[in-house]
């Protein structure tokens, strides 16, 4: 009976001295970690998706969704994370985007497609569609005459980007509402001789047939039509107001 309460003893006090020892340990470690914080390469992440993948069929299929969310996303961010860290790169997108004609490719293409995916996910929603409304509904009116004639420009624009590219809604710095479309991963905000319209996105159409090649096949018309399904005009006027 004694030599079992020595040794419930003795096992306290290994355990005190284990905590003790785990308390320099893990203040140390904080302290290394806020070094870290202060000296560490933010890194981006993929946000949720804001609806689930199935959350805009019929238009877009539930398989095109999760994979180009959960492969395509999520790739651009890790390796826009891998590209920035190689050279010690630490500022905001908006400031990248702004030095891009002096970072590596790598950084121009992931940067774009972690941007221009995150604006496409929230650019959708279910039962979207239908029409804008408010100032921004009373611009494109002004800039493109009327509602129908915007949806044809913008279609055609999308039909006109020869192989993989976006198009855009842009609000130039003179306040104008113009379309464009960009290759690859490229989007209105670089600041790049090739990026013929600049300003800030509106709308957000992403033309690159790993975005409608499952149930579209080649035919990108069928794409573009069914997207206008699930447009979340809120969220464009809100871009526009901004
Ligand atoms: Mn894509």
């Amino acid at each position: 009976m004694n030599s079992r309460k020595e040794f419930i003893k003795k096992i306290s006090l290994i355990s005190a001295g284990t905590v003790f020892t785990n308390a320099i340990s893990k203040a140390h470690f904080l302290l290394e970690n806020s070094k870290n914080i202060l000296f560490k390469i933010p890194e981006f992440t993929l946000e949720p998706l804001p609806y689930a993948y199935n959350a805009l069929e019929p238009y877009i299929d539930k398989q095109t969704i999760e994979i180009h969310y959960q492969k395509h996303h999520k790739a651009y961010v890790n390796n826009l994370n891998k590209a920035v860290t190689e050279i010690n790169y630490n500022k905001s997108l908006y400031n990248l985007f702004n030095e891009i004609d002096n970072l590596p490719i790598a950084i121009r293409n992931n940067a774009g497609g972690h941007y221009n995916h995150t604006l496409y996910w929230k650019l959708m929603k279910p039962n979207g569609g239908g029409v804008p409304k408010g100032k921004l509904a009373e611009a494109i009116n002004t800039n493109f005459n009327s509602f129908d004639d915007f949806k044809k420009q913008f279609a055609q624009s999308a039909l006109n980007r020869f192989g993989s590219g976006w198009v855009w809604l842009v609000k130039t710095t003179e306040n104008k509402l113009k379309i464009t479309n960009t290759a690859n991963q490229d989007n209105p905000l670089m600041n790049l001789a090739e990026i013929g319209i600049k300003g800030n996105p509106i709308l957000a159409l992403d033309v690159w047939e790993h975005a409608y090649y499952l149930k579209h096949q080649n035919r990108r018309a069928d794409y573009i039509n069914s997207w206008w399904n699930v447009v979340n005009w809120q969220t464009a006027e809100e871009l526009y107001l901004f």
